[in-house]
């Protein structure tokens, strides 16, 4: 099979010939068909997330068709369409029993399946696993990151739910669990926001206020249900707080900046609630008004992965789409061929686009 192998940071990837081995127990082998471009990919390539093990393949977002199953893998078989997800589960520990898989404390080892090893190999060398490791033709996933789904579904927007549509609707309809008519911003309206955006318009929140400093940005969120627009640079907390008459029920902030959450927090109307899913450069710190806490029972919670449950949220995605209340096509803003990969993190970084994919 081919993968792009990350071997050293700010250095592009290259495609590469990968000897791909056979699963083992508990392991799925999946031709992938598609794979979304995602920020926390970018994030390693750059080196701001510091401290991880190369060469590896990269890619958390993606859907494709098993090609063959480890033994005790009996949910899947030869043919099947999958989600791939990109957090294990093991079903047994106390966060996957009370139904939070997505913090699971018996996790592979990072880079690595549950053995220890990597399936990926040239010549002598290891190839590590960025989670799934979608930035390949072919790979090998742990069983429980194999979500079958209704072969109806067009498999190229179903990665799209493997992370950036779970982790945006999830954080909105999961996380925080927005109720109908309540209020909500979304601070950021990359693939990730927008799809919190879409959350709102899901739980049936009364005002969706989409935040971010590109205009086109917000033309996108507008489209996708945002009822109100606001600019982060310009006086953005007053404006929020003009249109809810108060402040906002719920923020999401789907940026990693610290003045994003600030503006979040200052924007909360009383019993508020501001949900975090961003990934935050290490050396930023929270500088909240604490006595919020106090003074007005404000909230903040964390939302990793949309709060999923995989084996049931993947479909729930499936029927919202199929059904015309979940919108995919519409997000993506350019497909790729595999060989442009580097181009398409590229336009990621330079903020020219919201959600890109590559059709392998
Ligand atoms: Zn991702
Ligand atoms: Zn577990």
């Amino acid at each position: 099979m081919k993968a792009a192998i990350l071997r050293q940071v700010n250095v592009p990837m290259k495609i590469e010939e990968v000897e791909l081995l056979d699963p083992r127990e508990g392991e799925v082998k999946v031709a992938m068909t598609a794979t979304g471009i995602c920020h926390s990919c970018l994030h390693v390539i750059d080196g701001s997330l510091p401290g991880i093990q190369l060469p590896m393949v990269l890619g958390d977002e993606g859907a494709g068709v098993v090609t063959a199953v480890g033994p005790g893998v009996t949910h899947v078989k030869v043919g099947d369409h999958i989600i791939v997800s990109w957090s294990p589960t093991c079903g047994r520990c106390k966060y996957c029993v009370s139904g939070r898989p997505v913090l699971c404390i018996n996790q592979p080892p990072f880079g690595f399946l549950a053995d220890g090893s990597t399936r990926m190999k040239v010549g002598k060398e290891d190839i590590l696993h960025f989670g799934p490791a979608t930035y390949a033709t072919e790979n090998v996933i742990p069983a429980s990151c194999a979500i079958p789904i209704d072969p109806k579904m067009p498999l190229d927007m179903a990665a799209l739910i493997g992370c950036s549509v779970m982790t945006g609707v999830g954080a909105v309809t999961q996380t925080a669990n927005v109720p109908a008519g309540a209020s909500l911003a979304v601070f950021g309206c990359g693939g990730i926001g927008l799809n919190s955006i879409q959350g709102g318009v899901i739980a049936g929140a009364s005002q969706i206020i989409a935040v971010d400093v590109s205009d086109e940005k917000l033309k996108t969120a507008a489209s996708l249900g945002a009822t109100h627009l606001v600019r982060a640079d310009k006086n953005a907390i007053e404006e929020i707080i003009k249109i809810t008459n108060g402040g906002v029920d719920y923020a999401v902030v789907a940026v990693g900046n610290n003045k994003a959450l600030g503006q979040a927090w200052e924007s909360l109307a009383p019993g508020g609630t501001c949900v975090s899913l961003a990934l935050y450069p290490p050396d930023q710190k929270m500088d909240l008004d604490p006595n919020k806490f106090a003074a007005k029972e404000l909230k903040i919670i964390g939302s990793r992965y949309g709060s999923a449950r995989p084996s049931i949220d993947f479909a729930i995605m499936v029927d919202l789409y199929m059904s015309g209340k979940l919108k995919l096509s519409e997000l993506v803003s350019k497909r790729y061929g595999f060989d442009e990969i580097n181009e398409a993190h590229r336009a990621l970084a330079a903020g020219e686009s919201a959600r890109t994919i590559i059709v392998f």
